[in-house]
């Protein structure tokens, strides 16, 4: 495992960190994680040299804090630098930070963080903190030795990013960033600013919930005229590393395969290490799937559950999918996989939602909730209109 400096911190961490948002799923509810599995995977990636776990209260609905608080038993504490983020979204009073943090605390079976977040920061989330005083609440707790770094992680626009870091001395900021995103969000130049100002930057998203694993064929045809062979993964995560501003890259990582085949890569990262060439290939690949994408969906989950049982991010990913496509076969397989999602109330599991947009009622409750400010309700009725079309394979390859 490759390590490297964290901005103004003392410490030295790993270049791939474990984001525990997407751990292995329960069998009958998978929005949940399995315990069990999770330990092995997780304990599997410190084994590996993974330094920097990164979690948060609602992720797989607060079964990740409590997987980690039993992962992290037996010596393993010792190994990480641990953070997890204060649902700002379920703050309303200042009294609420200390509640949050306590059972936070709780939940992980330990005494301290080494990074305690504001979570998902925008505009509005970030008034209230100034609103509420949350940061003289999380100087509190740094001074009693509850939390050692005070971060943020950010979903906005570049102005508001700026404002945020201009306005206190941050340790640490997360954000968005992947070959794809270097013009929304935080962007390159907001990555770039929060480095200037020795604030640690984290990416989070580093292949846009899973897009960039899957390349369509233009984008294979790409990858086989690169003089060195990467895969689509390596291309991606290499585009990442090669940044001086970057400290650590967060991968939600399901399986030991997936672990593996992270760390080797992260094995052969190295600032500066990507030449020119290899700059222009990414630039292709962009320029490709900016070109196909329909919906800015990362699949984080954070609009989920739907209370109609819509399975939003597999909407979604259906219709990028059918989009990115060339090939008529995988089109076709992609519109089978949303017409085999439930339709019918009767039939839709709402403890694991596999419904399509025919069940959604526009009642607008997962709108706030997404970082990516998608309106869902309307991107839901275009996938419904777009997928719902019967075709055969034969009419597909006529
Ligand atoms: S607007 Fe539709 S998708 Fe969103 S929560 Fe309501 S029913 Fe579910
Ligand atoms: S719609 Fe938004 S909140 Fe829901 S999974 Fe996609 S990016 Fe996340």
């Amino acid at each position: 495992m490759k390590y490297r400096n964290m901005g103004s911190l003392d410490w030295k961490v790993s270049a791939l960190g474990f984001g525990c948002m997407r751990l292995p799923p329960r069998r009958i509810n998978r929005i949940r994680a399995d315990t069990k599995k999770s330990i092995d995977l997780i304990r599997y990636g410190i084994n590996k040299g993974i330094n920097y776990i990164d979690t948060a209260w609602p992720y797989h609905l607060g079964d990740s804090e409590k997987i980690l608080g039993e992962t992290l038993k037996d010596g393993y504490r010792e190994k990480v630098y641990l953070v997890t983020k204060l649902p700002i979204f379920m703050v309303r009073k200042s009294k609420d930070f200390s509640k949050y943090l306590t059972t936070q605390l709780k939940r992980l079976q330990t005494d301290y963080l080494d990074g305690y977040f504001f979570h998902a920061l925008n505009k509005g989330q970030f008034e209230k903190i100034k609103k509420l005083e949350l940061l003289k609440e999380m100087e509190e707790a740094k001074k009693e030795g509850l939390i050692r770094s005070i971060g943020f992680s950010f979903h906005d626009t570049l102005p508001v990013f700026k404002e945020i870091i201009d306005h206190y001395p941050w340790d640490i900021s997360q954000i968005q960033c992947n070959y794809m995103d270097t013009c929304v969000q935080a962007t390159t130049e907001g990555l770039e600013y929060a480095h200037k100002k020795d604030v640690a930057v984290v990416v989070m998203e580093p292949l846009k919930g899973g897009t960039l694993v899957d390349p369509p064929l233009e984008a294979i045809e790409i990858l086989n005229s690169a003089k060195e062979k990467k895969s689509s993964v390596e291309w991606a995560l290499q585009f990442l590393w090669n940044k001086p501003e970057i400290a650590v890259v967060l991968s939600g990582m399901g399986s030991k395969r997936m672990i593996d085949e992270n760390c080797e890569i992260a094995d052969r990262s190295g600032i500066n290490s990507l030449t020119s060439q290899d700059q222009k290939i990414i630039e292709r690949l962009a320029r490709i799937y900016r070109k196909r994408i329909r919906v800015p969906c990362t699949a984080c989950g954070y609009c989920m559950p739907c209370p109609e049982g819509v399975d939003i991010p597999q909407n979604f990913a259906c219709l990028n999918n059918v989009h990115l496509e060339k090939s008529r076969f995988r089109r076709f397989q992609t519109r089978r996989t949303y017409r085999k999602l439930k339709s019918s109330k009767n039939k839709v599991n709402l403890l694991d939602p596999n419904g399509n947009g025919m069940l959604c009622n526009k009642c607008g409750l997962c709108v706030d909730k997404c970082p990516q400010r998608i309106n869902i309700p309307e991107e839901i009725e275009k996938a419904k209109k777009n997928l719902r079309k019967q075709t055969t394979l034969f009419s597909m390859l006529k």
